[in-house]
């Protein structure tokens, strides 16, 4: 399909753009995000192209328990599981999602705000 071609994300997972992968299984893959907002920043997603949050089926649910069991996990590796981070999932236009592909933010290293926008 058109969209999923041009998806950044899926181009990632295909190998056609080069990230730096730190995690991946049969659905989930992570890697660093490009423009890191604190020191550790990296970017969960499913493999399977689905635009946004708000277009995760019931039947796809179980993928955002797998994402966060992997940036638990990401988050222990990196040293900052004590210390503390954020798991954020920007949806739609006026959720701030730039990239049309569902994935979580994992954040820390740093105090981060204590506003949510
Ligand atoms: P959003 O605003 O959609 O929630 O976040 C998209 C994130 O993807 C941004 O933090 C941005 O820096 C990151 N990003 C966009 N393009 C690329 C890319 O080609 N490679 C990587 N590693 N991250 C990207
Ligand atoms: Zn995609």
């Amino acid at each position: 399909m058109v969209g999923e071609m041009s998806c950044i994300f899926c181009q990632i997972v295909a190998g056609k753009v080069p990230g730096e992968i730190l995690y991946q299984d049969e659905k989930v893959i992570a890697f660093r995000d490009i423009n890191p907002q604190s020191p550790t920043h990296l970017i969960i997603i499913p493999k399977k192209h689905i635009p946004s949050l708000a277009h995760l089926s019931e039947a796809e649910s179980s993928l955002i328990g797998d994402m966060v069991t992997v940036a638990n996990q990401l988050a222990r590796r990196e040293g900052i599981s004590e210390s503390g981070y954020r798991l954020v999932i920007n949806c739609g236009k006026q959720g701030g999602q730039l990239v049309p592909h569902l994935h979580m933010h994992l954040l820390g290293g740093r105090k981060l705000s204590d506003t949510l926008g």
